[in-house]
């Protein structure tokens, strides 16, 4: 064992410069982190049924986070309260305290700092380490993964659940594995016994979509997928299918983010969960204005237009659906944007389920200088003056916060949660 063991540093030593081939990835994810930081904050709920929902009191509010009793009765993130109170009758709601969230990521992020520059969040509670420039200085992956579980632990009171890994998707892979509390280490040299067996599902980006023409091919466990025909895969799943394929086979070399990077902007999206159902088209418009009022904000100080614009819709029982179309010409008008959004749900969702969450994106971004397509049809008086509008708009929020001026339609409760924070992240939203 000890002399497999000495083997093993020393090929690693070999190519300690940083080349790609020998990288090593760390995951690092917060477990169950809002229910984790109101744990830590009452002891009380330590060992109870809790979860973290908007307005517990109209008990329509959705589940955001929950214990591990709270998920054996079958709750899940994403329920309606008082379904979950049926499912657990002496559930514990607690309300979100989305300060305390970012102050405890941004505690955490500091952590990570001292053994790599090289950290790139993933949302609020998970973040990728790159510390093969770091194994001289505080030893390999599997030690550092270590320190990291236990220093957070000390330091926060919260618990880490670490993958070491030669790349990024196996790297969140390992991470996910074991928790809470756990470092799972994938090696090349395990990658066949660990990773191949595990559900083609487990890989992030692999969605529901994805997973199932996958499962049309028989292809159902990442190691089918690795060792699957890259031209069948090529022509099922386009690029995508290939990127994922080749996190399956261990090549993926996504490079980990420096700390503070920020993405060059491919598009922009803002999306919401409902306090409760919204149950008509005509409380779908009011939300849809509200989201692109946020995002024609977005596009105008990047000084970018939308040339197309995505809507993700997600329903009362969780599934989502997306359709976008192209715009025929490029604006960063927040009307016109709810008005092409509004149109392709209308065309596109069928009612089968009232509404619980929804996503717009603006996507296929040009800067505001470039020269423009036109149409034909393009009514530019119209455009024109709406653009003059909404420069005023504009300089009155600038001069008086974003409530000072609003659209009249947009007064009154439109089932939006009011801290603005309540971000929902829909497969397909995430860019690498
Ligand atoms: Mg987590």
């Amino acid at each position: 064992m000890s002399y497999y063991t000495v083997l093993l540093f020393g090929s690693q030593d070999l190519f300690e410069r940083g080349d790609s081939l020998n990288r090593t990835i760390l995951h690092v994810d917060m477990n169950s982190y809002y229910y984790s930081v109101e744990a830590m904050r009452n002891p009380e709920l330590r060992g109870k049924a809790v979860i973290v929902g908007g307005s517990a009191e109209e008990h329509h509010g959705i589940v955001l986070a929950k214990s591990e009793l709270a998920k054996r009765a079958g709750i899940k993130t994403g329920m309606v309260i008082w379904e979950a109170q049926l499912l657990c009758k002496d559930l514990i709601i607690v309300r979100p305290n989305y300060d305390q969230y970012l102050k405890y990521s941004r505690l955490a992020r500091a952590i990570y700092a001292r053994y790599t520059d090289l950290v790139e969040p993933f949302g609020m509670d998970e973040c990728w380490l790159d510390v093969t420039g770091s194994r001289r200085l505080f030893g390999d992956g599997p030690t550092i993964a270590e320190d990291i579980r236990e220093t957070v632990k000390r330091e926060l009171g919260l618990t880490v659940s670490v993958g070491v890994s030669f790349c990024k998707s196996l790297a969140k892979l390992g991470s996910d594995m074991r928790k809470p509390d756990a470092v799972t280490v994938i090696s090349r040299d395990d990658l066949q016994t660990k990773a191949w067996p595990a559900p083609v599902s487990d890989l992030l980006y692999c969605g529901p979509a994805t997973t199932a023409k996958l499962a049309r091919y028989g292809i159902k466990t990442i190691g089918a997928l690795a060792q699957a025909d890259s031209e069948l895969i090529r022509r099922t799943l386009g690029v995508n299918g290939l990127y994922l394929q080749s996190c399956a086979q261990g090549n993926e070399k996504t490079p980990v983010a420096e700390i503070g990077y920020v993405a060059p902007i491919k598009s922009v999206g803002h999306g919401i969960t409902c306090v409760s159902d919204l149950r008509n088209a005509e409380e779908v418009n009011k939300v849809i204005l509200a989201l692109s009022q946020d995002i024609g904000h977005r596009l105008r100080i990047n000084g970018l237009l939308a040339g197309a614009v995505h809507v993700y819709v997600r329903g009362h029982n969780l599934a989502y659906s997306h359709t976008w179309d192209n715009l025929d010409y490029g604006t960063q008008l927040p009307c016109e944007l709810a008005k092409a959004a509004f149109d392709i749900f209308r065309r596109c969702y069928d009612w089968r389920q009232p509404v619980r969450a929804i996503t717009i994106q603006a996507g296929k971004l040009t800067p505001v200088a470039a020269p423009q397509q036109t149409t034909l049809f393009m009514d530019a008086a119209k455009h024109g003056k709406l653009s003059k509008l909404q420069d005023t708009i504009e300089s009155v929020r600038s001069r008086f916060g974003k409530a000072a001026l609003t659209y009249a339609s947009l007064l009154g409760d439109i089932k939006m949660p009011d801290d603005g924070r309540d971000m929902v992240q829909m497969p397909g939203l995430m860019y690498r």
